[in-house]
């Protein structure tokens, strides 16, 4: 005679239990609470928006499948075309910065695998993404599709003009290395807008840098060291 029970609990074992660890925003979330809690958190990160954002985002899905076991691991991990994806807590960091809020509109300098893009697309109403590597932003926006997000809106091309169509905009993220603050940047911050960007040299100590319009005027302030990929150019 056949065992129901034993039967009963070896379909649960082999085909309900992976089939609920799979679908749902439960995928790998002990590992993101644990990132949130131990490195960012730790660091002390506290605006509420970002630690939801950085608790939901599936990272694991945005990174290529060679390091996705990776994936939480308090490191920038390779994502192709010698560009990286930022450690876990500089893109939580660049976040809280810039003070993302809903209703709000925001610029993205650098799609690579689009995470810092999808955190973001978490907090405010719409995410504008601008990549200068063709098959990054292409990845990016499946990838995106995939997991649903909607309010992101992408372009390929050279990050140094913005884009002005959509601007001006309540905050600005760049997250690649320029040598100095891109002008039509600038003209795209909206008053009372935050820019935050890496400045300096692939060769030399790049700082991160917090920029802030007010009354018409820009202020600037070294926030801390960093190491990004470079801002490239195209022809
Ligand atoms: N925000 C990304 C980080 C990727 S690394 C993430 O969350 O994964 C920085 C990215 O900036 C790279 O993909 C690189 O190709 C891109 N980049 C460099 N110079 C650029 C430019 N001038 N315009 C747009 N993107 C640029």
């Amino acid at each position: 005679m056949v065992n129901i029970t034993a039967m009963k609990q070896l379909y649960l074992l082999v085909f309900l239990f992976p089939l609920l660890a799979m679908t749902g925003g439960s995928e790998r979330q002990a590992e993101r609470e644990r990132m949130v809690r131990t490195q960012i958190e730790a660091r002390g990160v506290t605006h509420a928006a970002t630690l939801r954002a950085m608790r939901r985002v599936m990272r694991h899905r945005l990174v290529p499948p060679d390091v996705r076991a990776q994936a939480y691991s308090d490191s920038p991990l390779p994502i192709g075309y010698g560009q990286t994806i930022s450690q876990p807590y500089i893109v939580a960091y660049m976040t809280e910065v810039v003070r993302p809020a809903k209703g709000q509109k925001v610029l993205e300098i650098g799609t690579g695998s689009g995470y810092q893009a999808a955190v973001l697309a978490e907090i405010v109403d719409e995410v504008y993404t601008v990549e200068i590597v063709r098959p990054l932003a292409q990845r990016a926006r499946r990838d995106l599709n995939d997991l649903g997000y909607e309010n992101i809106h992408f372009r390929t091309g050279d990050g140094y003009h913005g884009w002005e169509a959509h601007g001006p905009y309540d905050a600005i993220v760049v997250t690649a290395a320029a040598e100095y603050i891109p002008p039509p940047l600038l003209a795209q911050l909206k008053e009372g807008g935050r820019m935050v960007i890496p400045v300096g040299s692939q060769f030399m100590t790049q700082q991160l840098v917090l920029v802030e319009k007010r009354d018409g005027r820009t202020r600037s302030r070294n926030l801390m060291p960093v190491r990004f990929v470079p801002f490239t150019r195209s022809e």
